[in-house]
């Protein structure tokens, strides 16, 4: 059964009836804005998928593309689902760092997929799987002495190419 982790929603306090990420801390309106601005209430630890937002790498996987802005949520006037005032511009973003940002996401999705993998191989009690989580992430560290020979020596390709996961594993 595949399963999805994703960020909690909570009901907006700003538009009643519409739901928010529970980090987003909703700002009162004002004249000037009378939607209200609201922010990310974990802005310096919020996950990958919003550091990317809304961009994703070309083809080449070089470059940032900005994406154009999803339009209101079909069918619904409410004025919540029309907070994007205008479409993104490249000046909004920052040209390192966005790359950036979408580099290590590419890297974590890969290693996330290798994660997955390792644990479909050997398939246990969905409860143990944050203790799973809990053992690869802690142990992406290793010191040289500790690689299998010739492991730390592979080039990109042979790593590509090896069909084993190195995860540590469960114990029986
Ligand atoms: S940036 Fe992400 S974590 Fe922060 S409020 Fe938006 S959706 Fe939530």
């Amino acid at each position: 059964m595949p399963f999805v982790i994703s960020l909690l929603q909570e009901s907006s306090r700003q538009f009643p009836g519409t739901s928010r990420c529970k980090f987003l801390v909703e700002g009162q309106a004002t004249a000037e804005h009378p939607l209200g601005v609201s922010q990310c209430g974990i802005y310096n630890e919020r996950p990958s998928a919003c550091r990317v937002y809304p961009t994703k790498f070309d083809k080449a996987g070089e470059l940032a593309v900005l994406c154009e802005a999803p339009a209101p949520i079909s069918g619904s006037s409410h004025p919540a689902h029309r907070l994007c005032a205008r479409p993104w511009e490249q000046q909004d973003f920052d040209p390192i760092e966005q790359v950036q940002h979408l580099a290590v996401a590419k890297f974590e999705m890969n290693f996330f997929f290798k994660l997955a993998e390792a644990w479909n191989a050997r398939p246990r009690d969905w409860q143990v799987f944050p203790e799973f989580l809990q053992m690869v992430y802690s142990n992406r560290i290793r010191a040289e002495a500790d690689c299998h020979e010739g492991e730390c020596d592979e080039t990109d390709q042979e790593v590509e190419a090896r069909p084993i996961v190195r995860f540590p594993r469960l114990a029986a």
